[in-house]
């Protein structure tokens, strides 16, 4: 039963994942997420059902447009695959559980925040609205045996100390991160958003240093955070408490 179940969640999550880069990309863009059907950016080529299969399409054409070869983004097949993982990860750590559902939104979240912070380094508003009362209403369903005021103190912490270092490095942080952070924090509670925090700092600066080994030391280029925050909340979501207790066994 769990690998009936692991199955059609990884293919639920292929086909969510392929909705999710549409919402990615064409928000930011102030563009409808029902129309036009996808097309080629290049030729304007409308892609019919068989290319609009999740990864398998792209690995088929080997990353190339089928009518004028252009090349697709990777960004495609990657935030497909992305969410199939993480929406059989969330049911295999949670089961069938409300905690899974709300494992299942915030990995949709992230992929859809991940698209965009990499493609125009926006985390637009209209997605973290749209997600806000369904994350909310699960929360308070579910507090997972904690106050509901651990939760609401996560949004204020996780927002404020964000919004400190923000105005602290004049830009460094945008505040669509700030946002960002403050909704993870009424999922993830106060301690989990602030490990969230360490988790997406620590990847990002190894991130940062990894591209500008890449790039040749071009460091100047800003980096999108959201993703590797979107990484710290979802270890946090899924492991925190072990690694803080694991932590705080340190001292004993
Ligand atoms: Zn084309």
């Amino acid at each position: 039963m769990t690998i009936l179940i692991s199955l059609y969640l990884f293919a639920l999550g292929l086909a969510c994942g392929s909705f999710f880069n549409v919402v990615g990309l064409r928000v930011p863009a102030g563009q409808s997420i029902l129309r036009p059907p996808s097309a080629c950016p290049h030729c304007g080529h409308r892609l019919r059902a068989r290319e609009l299969i999740p990864v398998l399409s792209y690995a088929l054409s080997r990353g190339r447009c089928r009518s004028c070869a252009a090349g697709v983004s990777p960004l495609y097949p990657a935030g497909e695959l992305a969410a199939a993982l993480l929406f059989v990860w969330a049911y295999l750590r949670f089961g069938l559980t409300v905690q899974a559902w709300i494992g299942l939104l915030l990995a949709s979240l992230t992929v859809i925040i991940t698209v965009s912070d990499i493609r125009y380094m926006r985390i637009p508003n209209a997605v973290l609205l749209a997600f806000l009362p369904m994350l909310l209403a699960l929360r308070l369903l579910n507090p997972d045996g904690r106050s509901y005021i651990e939760y609401f103190a996560g949004a204020a912490i996780g927002g404020g100390v964000l919004l400190a270092i923000s105005l602290l490095s004049r830009g460094g942080v945008g505040m669509g991160d700030v946002k960002l952070l403050a909704l993870f924090g009424l999922v993830l509670g106060w301690k989990g958003v602030l490990l969230a925090l360490m988790l997406g700092s620590l990847a990002g600066t190894i991130g940062g240093l990894l591209l500008v080994l890449i790039r040749k030391g071009k460091a100047k280029e800003p980096i999108p955070f959201g993703p590797y925050l979107s990484l710290g909340a979802l270890i946090a979501y899924g492991y925190g408490d072990a690694i803080i207790d694991g932590y705080l066994n340190l001292f004993k």
